[in-house]
């Protein structure tokens, strides 16, 4: 049969990229998780993907409430659930203040984080169920949450120092950055991605034996052309893709990143779970070191243990 992976965020970029490359191998069926229903099937139909390949299935990540009724929804459809991709993010990057989630966490850790940490606890029994053979669970990172790299060092850096700002709800009224400090958005995406990437750490500490599922992450490249840069101002959307392909020559398209993203889903080759995937010059995969925050056991832990508090799993 043909395997099933959900793939959140698939209505543009690199999701998009990656629900395509899927579909063209033929052995693929993408369930695109999207909060636009009418965006992402038009952005099937515009990329050629056809009728049979994709479902497209409502998801506001935002919500928590709706994380919970995709879950219905995608059981009632009664596929297997082979592969999840978590996938989708919001920049604030120019944002001065915070906005919120539907149950009142600052938006880009509410979204890129909390919302993807019930989608996949939740889902994790699905894919225990499903008798794939490489059943794998995957969160996109980030160059920009890893402070032992150059992109990684640009200020704000990415810090979740003692999670204070987080346990005591992320709402706003306390803090509404992970830390316990002033609002700034760009800094809050930072902090999203090394949460996303702790978090594939630590499930795979917990279930990678028990369960034989892949938890993996990776960083696909500078894919300056999408809309995540959306948010910024005009002048950084002009001049970013030409620096990246010219400067830093960490450029890389939206069709050659959802290639590298499609590797990780279903390259035999890439089938390592507790990787932190990346690709070099001449697009070959390694398996890349993670800075000291996002690796670390200890807060991996604790951020589990507080996100768990937050969505209600705990
Ligand atoms: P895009 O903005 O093109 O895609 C983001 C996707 O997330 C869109 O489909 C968007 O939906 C979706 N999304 C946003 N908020 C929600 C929500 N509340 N519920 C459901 N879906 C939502 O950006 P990219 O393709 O660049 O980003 C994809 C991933 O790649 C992200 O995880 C990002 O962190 C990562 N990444 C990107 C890099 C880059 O250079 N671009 C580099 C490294 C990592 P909609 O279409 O409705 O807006």
């Amino acid at each position: 049969r043909k395997g099933t992976a959900v793939i959140t965020g698939a209505s543009s970029g690199l999701g998009l990229a990656t629900a395509k490359a899927l579909a063209d191998t033929g052995k693929w069926h993408v369930v695109m998780a999207c909060r636009n229903f009418l965006k992402a099937e038009k952005a099937a139909k515009s990329v050629g993907m056809s009728k049979e390949d994709y479902t497209v299935m409502h998801l506001d990540l935002a919500s928590l409430e709706s994380v919970k009724q995709f879950v219905d929804s995608f059981r009632r459809s009664e596929r297997a659930l082979d592969v999840l991709v978590c996938n989708a993010a919001v920049y604030q990057p120019t944002a001065k203040e915070p906005s919120f989630t539907a149950e009142g966490f600052e938006l880009s850790v509410g979204t890129n984080h909390l919302g993807h940490f019930l989608l996949s606890r939740l889902l994790l029994d699905d894919l225990k169920k499903s008798d794939y053979p490489s059943k794998r669970m995957i969160i996109v990172g980030s160059i920009t949450g890893n402070t032992n790299t150059l992109a990684g060092n640009v200020p704000p850096k990415a810090n979740l120092g003692d999670l204070r700002g987080l346990a005591s709800g992320l709402n706003g009224q306390n803090s509404s950055m992970i830390d316990g400090g002033e609002y700034d958005g760009a800094k809050a995406y930072k902090d999203s991605k090394v949460c996303n990437m702790l978090t594939m750490q630590e499930l795979h500490r917990r279930y990678h034996e028990e369960t034989g599922v892949t938890f993996a992450s990776l960083y696909p490249g500078c894919i300056a052309t999408t809309g995540l840069f959306r948010e910024h101002i005009p002048l950084f959307r002009l001049l970013f893709p030409p620096f990246q392909k010219y400067i830093t020559k960490g450029y890389v398209s939206e069709e050659e990143a959802g290639k590298r993203l499609a590797q990780v889903v279903s390259d035999p080759s890439l089938g390592k779970s507790g990787v932190y995937w990346s690709w070099n010059n001449n697009s070959s995969s390694f398996e890349n070191q993670l800075s000291k925050e996002a690796s670390d056991a200890e807060k991996a832990k604790k951020l589990w243990e507080v996100s768990e508090k937050l969505v209600g799993l705990a």
